[in-house]
């Protein structure tokens, strides 16, 4: 384990925390946590299959990334790196199938079609080829940096003497790469202007990469055997490095497990490391969000970002994997506004590319339950509605959001109260539908608390005017909408005139404060 440098802590250093004793990747609570990932939780399954298959198949490609990985019979869950990796396969897999599925669906009866090939982890053609590690060998020379020339053919190795990593054919290699650094085109600027001092040996590196390389052969023959393709992947290999280069960099101490995959995202658990290079203090505990680089999700929300003006002039230059990053851009910029204003809500740590790491809102890798999961007495949920409203005020004057995805399903109970999660789609208020989000957050809330039995809770309409400040009499929820639509209109006209936004909707005054 030493040389994959992954897992910090060793297994027997001393009383360790709960989470040692236990599989890291288990599931962190058995009720109220729905991953659909159970099966691939099966670890031992998981490190038999690749074992059984990678030795009958690659012998030799495995022998080197076995050492540090497996240690004989032992279901070596200490570390991290290991596991990631199994859990890596399953998603690989899952996704060509998801994949596919899309691919279909779209495609439909029409006579012409699209490919999504371009987006699979494996293709047909390709999947032989080991050069596709090269480009995640180089640290110091990070492949993703937007210094970095993108058409010159890269050597086929890096390092020296017996340190060299690789020792592909200059020629082939340097045509796969350039060809394959098209695809990576987007990733090359980083953007979010965190660096991370990396201290990847070469040794670690040749362990990714070879393992990198027995994995995307397995994935290919599994791939030609539909019969495994039956599910959805989460991370790619990319991801999965920046996984590693935290957890390397001591930023994260243990990426302990799934707690949950969504359509969008896979959130992750880990344990807060000491690293000492970062200036932040890292929670003892903290959640991953992995935004998730397949296209679809994109396509259903891009309304949210392309009109938000914060981006816009950004939108129309990016293509999807940009775009996706934005997505993680965006909801920490909306954090760190709800943190600043007080509200409850995950603290940033740090943003990666599309992965996104804040605190974890709950404890002992136990997620605290959603709203719609929790049974609160009648005076919690009464104190929860009031928190909420308070919290829609805030979100609305101090930080200038609506959070547009808000529900009983992105509120965590935690500590006695409440705490808002999931914000990347959040928008400004001016946003040109950002009044309409509103609309449906404050009906999502004030159902989800009539229903609940609070008898205080005001109607979606009157919670509208009491977060926005804005005197809507319509008296029926169509006359509401209309209204609605018609100030949007009136900001994107104004927009259209003056070339830039109302700053605000006018309202007579500031929105009443409503308290307990
Ligand atoms: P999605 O877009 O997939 O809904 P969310 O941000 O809502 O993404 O995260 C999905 C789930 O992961 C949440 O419902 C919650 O259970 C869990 N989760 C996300 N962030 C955190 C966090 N900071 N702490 C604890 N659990 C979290
Ligand atoms: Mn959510």
């Amino acid at each position: 384990m030493d040389s994959v440098g992954v897992a910090a802590a060793a297994p027997d250093a001393g009383p360790g925390p709960a989470w040692q004793s236990k599989c890291p990747w288990g599931a962190p609570s058995t009720t109220s946590i729905s991953c659909s990932l159970a099966d691939v939780m099966s670890e031992q399954l998981a490190k038999e299959l690749q074992l059984e298959e990678e030795n009958a198949a690659f012998p030799e490609a495995v022998a080197a990334a076995e050492g540090p990985f497996i240690t004989g019979e032992n279901i070596d869950t200490s570390s991290d790196l290991m596991l990631a990796q199994m859990l890596q396969m399953e998603f690989d897999r899952e996704y060509d199938a998801q994949l596919r599925r899309e691919e279909k669906k779209i495609n439909g009866d029409s006579k012409v079609s699209i490919s999504f090939e371009n987006y699979r982890k494996v293709h047909p053609y390709d999947s032989d080829s080991s050069e596709d590690e090269v480009d995640w060998q180089d640290t110091r020379h990070d492949p993703y940096r937007a210094d970095k020339p993108t058409t010159t053919p890269r050597r086929g190795f890096i390092g020296k003497g017996k340190d060299i990593t690789t020792k592909h054919d200059e020629v082939v290699c340097g045509r796969k790469n350039t060809a394959r650094m098209e695809n990576f085109a987007p990733e090359f600027q980083v953007g979010d202007g965190i660096g991370m001092d990396l201290k990847l040996s070469n040794q670690v590196f040749n362990a990714l990469k070879q393992h990198a390389y027995s994995e995307e052969r397995r994935s290919a023959r599994l791939h030609e055997k539909k019969e495994h393709s039956t599910a959805e992947k989460a991370v790619d290999p990319k991801t999965r490095l920046l996984l590693y280069k935290m957890v390397n960099s001591g930023m994260l101490e243990t990426i302990t497990g799934c707690i949950s995959t969504g359509k969008e995202s896979v959130v992750f658990h880990a344990y807060g490391g000491n690293s000492a290079t970062e200036d932040k203090v890292i929670p003892p505990e903290c959640a991953i969000k992995v935004f998730k680089t397949t296209l679809n999700e994109f396509k259903n929300r891009d309304k949210y970002i392309k009109d938000d003006y914060r981006f816009k002039d950004r939108f129309s230059k990016l293509n999807p994997r940009k775009i996706i990053r934005m997505w993680a851009e965006k909801e920490m910029h909306n954090l760190t506004r709800m943190q600043n204003a007080g509200i409850p809500c995950p603290q940033v740590v740090i943003l990666k590319k599309h992965v996104l790491v804040m605190s974890f809102i709950g404890q002992d890798q136990v997620p605290a339950p959603k709203l719609k999961d929790v049974t609160l007495s009648s005076e919690d949920m009464k104190k929860a509605y009031y928190q909420i409203l308070n919290m829609m005020q805030q979100l609305y004057r101090e930080c200038n959001l609506v959070h547009a995805d808000l529900s009983e399903y992105n509120m965590l109970w935690h500590d006695g109260k409440v705490w808002l999660i999931d914000v990347s789609q959040s928008v400004e208020p001016t946003h040109p539908h950002g009044l309409e989000f509103l609309f449906r957050d404050c009906r999502n809330v004030s159902q989800f608390f009539q229903k609940g039995g609070v008898a205080e809770a005001l109607n979606e309409r009157e919670l509208f005017n009491a977060v926005s400040g804005l005197k809507i009499t319509a008296d029926n929820e169509v006359d509401f909408q209309a209204e609605i639509e018609a100030l949007e209109k009136m900001n994107e006209d104004h927009v259209q005139n003056h070339g830039k936004k109302l700053s605000t909707f006018s309202s007579d005054g500031d929105p009443p404060i409503y308290d307990e």
